[in-house]
């Protein structure tokens, strides 16, 4: 039995069954991070999860059973865990140590998880492909010379190679689903508001959410219900039940809802054969697949781009080289500290989105862009509800593709804002999904399925999945 290909579920029963110690687990899985370093899928394993594994083992001697016990978790970079470094991606904040524990550390580590390290990211979360990482490209883990998705790629690229069975990610517009996609495993973006984002670095609030990368839908969905749940820290965090995820439940009779703009949207991308085999693959499970309609989902990209910016633009204003950041050398006073910290300490793509949200909050251009893209939320959400009252998921594709080679993306900037056209949607209606693995493109490299659901409605695309799972195999 190779520890490192051992579900989180298998991990934990054979540590409470002592078949396997948490030392002996952490261990074997911090041995695969070394030896797959040529990826950059991690930026740092840190000191104490060793001796952490091996208090747990103390711990578990004396009973405890926790719902993660003994299973070692990798955590994007922009996810506080006191005491340790929290770098976005970004050399700004290359040394800044997290001050407390975001919420879902806590709930990690209240439950038994051991932390193993950080994973790499686009610079504060900004980015399709991990290429706007301060500390360099993560490697897709299956092609070498592709991207693994980003902006979560590191934790996406991870669970891929067998260094955790779970790792954490962050969504603000298909940063966990599309590199789920391109790294062939299951990523969730849950609802918004189901996990606290408390010490979780903002990029844009009204869309950010934590997600979860893993490769089988128990692990997934066991990490779901550790973590979802309204949290006093975190003002936006929704009340609405938790349910038990890993209770899958029958879905043969629910509704499918395919958008036609979607079917227009695919027509002459990679995604699009695959796509229509998925269609026939549910039908072929006598599941009942219905025409439904968003009218405006064209628009959910540049929306995104207009929320998105405009929002980052302010949570971004704290890093200013007075706290959390490092400081230009060469400043001799306040405004000099000012713009020349943020001039050396952001990178390219940050600077970009800094100047497109100021332009678009600026007073002569706030109703053309910001107000008109609030307004198609507004439409977006009524039509995704309207979708809703015929059909219980929706499906769409993740990607365009198959993950695109490494420095192959033209410099227009927009070539790669396109990457994410189908994931944006579900981030600006608030709605939870689910990328799943499925099916192959032209060089055989993994595609993904988005199983989006109603508001928090976690449990039926779970289910749902599940129920794809099993007839895949
Ligand atoms: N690719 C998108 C962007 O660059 C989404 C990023 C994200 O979800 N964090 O903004």
């Amino acid at each position: 039995m190779e520890i490192t290909k051992l579900s989180a579920v298998e991990l934990r029963n054979s540590i409470l069954n002592k078949k396997l110690s948490c030392y002996e687990v952490a261990n074997a899985f911090i041995e695969n991070i070394k030896k797959h370093e040529k990826y950059n899928a991690v930026l740092e394993i840190f000191d104490d999860a060793l001796q952490n594994a091996k208090s747990m083992d103390d711990k578990i001697a004396k009973g405890f059973q926790g719902k993660l016990a003994g299973v070692p978790v990798i955590i994007k970079d922009n996810i506080l865990y006191k005491g340790k470094i929290c770098s976005c991606g970004s050399k700004f904040l290359k040394d800044y140590r997290a001050e407390y524990n975001s919420t879902v550390v806590e709930k990690l580590l209240n439950e038994g998880a051991i932390i193993l390290g950080r994973a790499n990211m686009d610079e504060f979360a900004m980015g399709s492909s991990t290429e706007n990482s301060a500390f360099g490209i993560t490697h897709n883990p299956i092609d070498f010379d592709r991207v693994p998705g980003g902006s979560s790629g590191g934790s996406a690229c991870a669970v891929a190679l067998d260094l955790c069975p779970i790792a954490l990610g962050t969504e603000t517009g298909g940063s966990v689903r599309q590199p789920a996609s391109y790294c062939g495993i299951y990523g969730l973006k849950p609802s918004y508001g189901r996990i606290s984002r408390y010490g979780v670095v903002a990029f844009a609030s009204s869309l950010d959410q934590v997600g979860i990368f893993s490769k089988n839908l128990e692990d997934n969905a066991l990490m779901l219900e550790v973590l979802a749940g309204q949290d006093e820290n975190d003002e936006t965090s929704a009340k609405a039940k938790v349910d038990n995820y890993t209770n899958f439940v029958d879905v043969s009779k629910i509704k499918i809802g395919v958008p036609n703009e979607i079917l227009n949207m695919t027509k002459g991308l990679d995604c699009e054969k695959n796509f229509a085999n998925f269609m026939d693959f549910l039908k072929h499970l006598n599941l009942e697949v219905v025409p439904v309609s968003i009218k405006n989902i064209e628009l959910a990209l540049a929306t995104y781009y207009i929320l998105a910016p405009a929002e980052a633009t302010s949570n971004l204003a704290r890093f200013d080289g007075v706290k959390y950041t490092s400081r230009s050398s060469t400043a001799k006073n306040l405004q000099e500290i000012y713009k020349q910290s943020r001039s050396q300490g952001f990178g390219k793509e940050v600077k970009r989105r800094i100047m497109l949200g100021n332009y678009v909050l600026s007073s002569g251009f706030y109703d053309a862009y910001y107000n008109k893209a609030k307004a198609v939320q507004g439409l977006l959400i009524e039509q995704c509800d309207e979708a809703f009252k015929k059909c219980d998921v929706l499906i769409m594709p993740t990607a365009l593709g198959e993950a695109y080679e490494i420095g192959s993306k033209p410099s227009d900037p927009v070539e790669t804002y396109k990457e994410d056209v189908f994931t944006v949607t579900a981030n600006i209606v608030g709605s939870p999904s689910l990328s799943i693995p499925f099916g192959k493109g032209k060089h055989n490299l993994p595609l993904g399925i988005q199983l989006f659901g109603k508001k928090f409605d976690e449990k039926t695309i779970y289910s749902l999945a599940k129920f794809i799972e099993k007839n895949l195999k």
